[in-house]
């Protein structure tokens, strides 16, 4: 039997709004992240969101970076989460620690913050070792905990919880969608087959045309995904979609950047429209309604 592990999420919410508002920022101006971005799209990065209908979505690769980002920039620092029992001289430890606490990845701190280097005094002749001056002490303690923890699996399956959850609250918003998708769509646009090493080679065979991915066809979990999302009904003029009302109504799985602009066969580039609302779009860029239907 199908194993069945993976179809339900316990939501802790670790920052999730905040990560979420992060990559919607960065969503819709992308152009003032660029350099914050490089680590994702330039050189061959861009290679990970070709392969067709991937479960791990294009947004859940972006998640995942901006994640790691904002744990990353906790060092700096660092920002500080008390642990312990005694709450005037609680130990401190990063927040990386505390979302695996809270997960349950870890059952106690796997690093603790150390104190800061006790400042040199006027009278003191000297003799202190200079580790202990250092004034970075903290920050590079810190940072190299991360540097080396970012390679454990605790750490791979805290990016996961993360990145669920996110893509969990994400997946609604199909303007943000667009908006990753048009700037995924950019670097796509300018792949050329004559870029890929031998390594790459199957990567050829998803292209119709350089920069321009094969159409294939959604598999069902990710039709789905999106039929439910978007309540059964066109997402421009609400037809009911759902062949209980009408059952001549036929639902299209539009790529909302279009293939032929550079767009991903990426679940978070699907919008349900009606025939006519989908021949009136063809292979136009036209941002997806926010128009949304209440929950009662
Ligand atoms: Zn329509």
């Amino acid at each position: 039997m199908r194993a069945k592990k993976n179809e339900w999420l316990t939501h802790e919410y670790f920052r999730t709004y905040r990560i979420a508002n992060a990559v919607d920022t960065i969503m819709r101006d992308p152009f003032s992240y660029l350099r914050h971005l490089e680590g994702l799209t330039v050189n061959d990065g861009i290679y990970d969101f070709l392969p067709h209908w991937q479960k791990e979505s294009a947004l859940h690769k972006f998640i995942r970076y901006v994640a790691d980002e904002i744990l990353m920039n906790d060092t700096d620092g660092p920002t500080r989460v008390p642990f312990g029992s005694d709450p005037i001289y609680p130990d401190w430890i990063l927040p990386v620690d505390a979302a695996m606490l809270q997960y349950g990845i870890i059952d106690e701190p796997l690093f603790f913050i150390p104190d800061e280097p006790v400042p040199e005094e006027v009278t003191d002749s000297g003799g202190d070792s200079s580790e202990s001056k250092d004034p970075y002490h903290v920050v590079n303690a810190c940072y190299d905990y991360l540097l080396n923890l970012r390679w454990t699996q605790v750490y791979e399956d805290l990016m996961s919880r993360i990145t669920d959850e996110v893509f969990y609250v994400m997946f609604l918003n199909r303007r943000a969608l667009a908006n990753l998708n048009e700037f995924l769509a950019m670097h796509v646009g300018e792949v050329a087959s004559d870029h890929f090493g031998t390594d790459e080679a199957p990567l050829v065979d998803l292209f119709v045309r350089d920069g321009e991915l094969k159409r294939v066809r959604p598999p069902m979990w990710a039709r789905r995904a999106v039929f439910y999302r978007d309540r059964g009904r066109c997402t421009a003029c609400g037809t009911d979609l759902s062949g209980l009302i009408d059952t001549l109504n036929v639902g299209n799985y539009d790529h909302m950047m279009p293939l032929a602009r550079g767009g991903l066969n990426d679940v978070t580039n699907l919008q349900l429209l009606c025939e006519n609302c989908n021949l009136k779009k063809a292979d136009k860029i036209v941002a997806p309604s926010n128009r949304y239907r209440r929950w009662y």
